[in-house]
This record gives structure tokens, C-alpha cells and sequence, in this order.
């Protein structure tokens, strides 16, 4: 009897931020992009940079989960605006 496959899940990290999502290289020079999600907003910087207000992203629930000591929101909303954030990123095209 055989076992079942042993499906390994490779996740490529190109950023030591969060878990399982994937920033890839600029589409323009193929450089791994350097990654800033401190504060309000979210940057990706290489030749070309992206930066994004995270509340654009947030229904006013969400917004209002923002510490004003820690100057960022709650993990849930912080991985959430990144994810779409990094998508948006990822499906860029030079
Ligand atoms: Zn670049």
C-alpha cells in the first residue's frame, strides 16, 4: 500500500515579512524590490517605486483598528492590504 504524495509547498520568500505571500522581482530591471509597510502606508521600491495608502484599502472598521502607538493596524488588516498590495505589484507589467 502506497503512502499517501508527499505535496511539499514551496513558498518562495523573497521578503522576511509575512507568511506565504510573494513580492517578485521588478518587472523592469528583475531586481528583488525592497519592501516598507511601516506606518500608514506601503512602499515597493526599486527603479520604479509603488506606494499606497493602506486606509484606501480598508473598509472604516478596518481603519479604525490602527494603534496609534505601534503606528500600524492589527495583523489581520496589516496582511490583508499587504496581499493586495503585493498583487498588485506582482501583476505589473513593464
Ligand atoms: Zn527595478
Amino acid at each position: 500500500m502506497r503512502g499517501r504524495s508527499d505535496a511539499k509547498k514551496h513558498t518562495k520568500m523573497t521578503t522576511e515579512n509575512k507568511d506565504n505571500i510573494e513580492l517578485k522581482p521588478c518587472p523592469f530591471c528583475g531586481e528583488d524590490p525592497e519592501l516598507s509597510t511601516e506606518g500608514a502606508c506601503i512602499e515597493i521600491d526599486c527603479c520604479v517605486s509603488m506606494s499606497r495608502q493602506k486606509s484606501d484599502y480598508l473598509d472604516i472598521h478596518e481603519r479604525l483598528q490602527y494603534d496609534n502607538v505601534e503606528h500600524k493596524f492589527t495583523d489581520e488588516v496589516e496582511k490583508k492590504v499587504l496581499d493586495i498590495v503585493l498583487k498588485e505589484w506582482n501583476t505589473r507589467h513593464g
